[in-house]
């Protein structure tokens, strides 16, 4: 397939911000692609080459690429980066040097292949140790000499991870269902096994190659991260037991890090909830699961707890994030210990358990985990009263847990849903303040003035509607930001800066300065109100009205752990708002 035929792709998704119309476009391009490489188109059109949870990175910092387009273009560096101040954006740089055709023309020009595209930057990614960055800049070079003005556009943007078409994975799932799955019908088998291979192009792969029988088998992969099942919240003891049919079990809500473990023989591997391989950071771990699992094959969850290792209490999440880290690991590792507490159980030698209950799942674990003092099963008790859970929640206060987590007995493992089999019930739902803090997605930020002039003074945040794969706003956030914060915020975020509102950003505000949805921040309101403005769960309770949370603070938590579609959702916004007037009424 010719590079230029997705670079017209790429130029229409671009013109659209309606995810219909970009269904539609997705459709063709899907159906017109080679199966032999329909995986490789779904992976660029992302603007990656690799599934995400695979940890290779291009490497190719924007000084790079922009002494690559120098050398591609036949002008100096320096001239390239007078171009880059004036178009802000080095993709469209390289565009137009192209046009203005200073480049040495190549005796044989060739059409450049998408096939050939996606074998340079696989090459460039693999590329590594002494003299690599001369090794990535010559591949890359070699592509920009070949190509044509607006493919070179293309190239750039996808090295520097700045193609940002507005497509998620979930557009391709719709437009995979249309073109190869024989309608929306068989939206739900293909969204199960990207759940359960978090693969979007293996999917592809598997759909066009087989058809849609191959997917209703899909096998787990011990090595490939499954997306994580994810819990709905309620107010009290009751209305847990009346959605769980009067009897759950209950475990203990631990405040730490999410990890899938891995283990096939000797060999371990973790990942985060964001599919991030997280092997390299916590050694420790990954000891604990290869010595004290019986299993040869498995794959077990549980919750990293950072430990004070004098008390053997249980420190809360904000010191576990500072194992979040590259270098120096040992080091912290000696200061900062953990346990793992295991709550789940997903595989087990040959066996995938996703589709036992909840009951049958925890048998396994206890077969096949021998405890110790680092490794230990979730403490497990299975309830039929209020009384029963308001104890076990007291007792898992008392532990330093941040609560406690009911699950569906017969409940099947939910990959990356967020159902009523699995339900959280915190301890800052019986505060002063909005039942539960939430997680929201910094979509843009207004110009602040006095102490803050110069920089942000405050955050559009909104929270994630799963229905329509948009992000919808929801608050203003200006409070709770220390100067620290202050910052490093904008160090984060200008990274995602972008000209225009997102396309997957849902707004009535014109912000000053837009960002792609990416930043996760914890924050905590004092309530829930109706907004004629803001745009999540518009509609939803009122005819035009949405939701907005009501003297937001940042609790000072970034959720690096959390993807954007991991946020707070419009539905759950919608469900704390009707909790807090029940709460209202009593
Ligand atoms: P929160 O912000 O309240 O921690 P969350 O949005 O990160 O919640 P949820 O899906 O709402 O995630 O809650 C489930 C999370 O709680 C899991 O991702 C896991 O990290 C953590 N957790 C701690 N203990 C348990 C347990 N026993 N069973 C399941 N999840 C647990």
């Amino acid at each position: 397939m010719k590079f230029s035929e997705l670079c017209e792709t790429y130029s229409k998704l671009e013109a659209t911000t309606k995810r219909l119309e970009m269904t539609d476009i997705l459709v063709d391009l899907l159906k017109k692609s080679d199966n032999a490489i329909i995986d490789k188109v779904c992976y660029l059109t992302l603007g990656r080459i690799y599934p995400e949870y695979v940890d290779l990175e291009l490497g190719l910092a924007e000084k790079m690429v922009a002494k690559t387009v120098a050398m591609a273009s036949g002008i100096s560096q320096k001239e390239v980066e007078k171009y880059l101040a004036k178009t802000g954006d080095l993709g469209t740089t390289a565009q137009e040097l192209k046009k203005m055709g200073k480049a040495q023309i190549t005796l044989f020009t060739r059409e450049l292949t998408v096939e050939r595209v996606f074998e340079t930057l696989d090459k460039i990614a693999r590329s590594a140790g002494t003299g690599s960055q001369d090794r990535k800049v010559k591949l890359l070079a070699s592509l920009l000499l070949e190509a044509f003005p607006e493919e070179a556009k293309y190239i750039v943007r996808i090295v520097l991870g700045q193609l940002r078409l507005g497509v998620a994975d979930m557009t391709i799932l719709d437009a995979l269902a249309i073109a190869y799955g024989g309608g929306k019908e068989s939206r739900e088998v293909i969204e199960r096994s990207y759940h359960l291979s978090s693969d979007v192009g293996a999917v592809a792969k598997a759909l066009a190659d087989k058809g849609l029988d191959v997917l209703k088998s899909f096998k787990i992969q011990v090595g490939t991260p499954i997306h994580s099942m994810l819990a709905q919240r309620l107010a009290s003891p009751e209305e847990i037991l009346e959605k769980l049919g009067g009897v759950c079990a209950l475990e203990f809500k631990f405040d730490g890090e999410r990890v899938q473990a891995h283990k096939k023989g000797e060999e371990v591997l973790l990942f985060s909830r964001r599919l991030e391989n997280v092997t390299h950071q916590f050694p420790d771990i990954q000891m604990l699961v290869k010595d004290n699992i019986k299993a040869k094959k498995c794959i077990v969850e549980g919750e990293i707890v950072a430990i004070n290792p004098e008390t053997g209490e249980m420190y809360p999440f904000q010191v576990l994030m500072q194992r979040r880290r590259k270098y120096g690991i040992k080091k912290t590792m000696e200061k900062i210990p953990t346990a793992l507490f295991l709550f789940d159980c997903l595989y087990v030698d040959e066996q995938d358990l996703t589709i036992s209950s909840y009951l049958d799942r925890r048998k396994q674990l206890e077969k096949i985990v021998r405890e110790t003092e680092q490794l230990q099963l979730s403490e497990k008790k299975i309830v039929k009263t209020v009384e029963e859970i308001e104890t076990f929640f007291e007792q898992s206060i008392e532990r330093g847990c941040e609560g406690i987590m009911a699950k569906s007995l017969d409940g099947v493992y939910q990959a990356g849903a967020r159902g009523w089999l699995w339900i959280k019930y915190k301890r800052d739902y019986r505060g002063p303040e909005l039942a539960d803090t939430v997680d929201l997605v910094v979509v843009g930020a207004f110009y602040g003035r006095g102490r803050r002039g110069g920089t942000y003074g405050t955050l559009l945040m909104a929270g994630y509607e799963e229905e329509t794969d948009m992000f919808k706003t929801v608050c203003k956030l200006g409070a709770g930001f220390s100067d620290e914060n202050l910052e490093e915020l904008p160090r984060k975020l200008n990274k995602h800066r972008i000209r225009d509102r997102h396309s997957r950003v849902d707004s009535n505000f014109e912000a000053d300065v837009w960002f792609e949805p990416v930043i996760v921040l914890e924050v905590q309101g004092s309530e829930l109100t109706l907004s004629p403005t803001h745009t999540a769960a518009w509609n939803k309770i009122k005819k035009n009205a949405g939701l907005a949370v009501r003297f937001p603070r940042f609790t000072g938590r970034f959720r690096e752990d959390k993807a954007p579609e991991q946020a707070t959702t419009t539905v759950e916004l919608k469900e704390m708002y009707k909790a807090q007037l029940k709460q209202i009424e009593k």
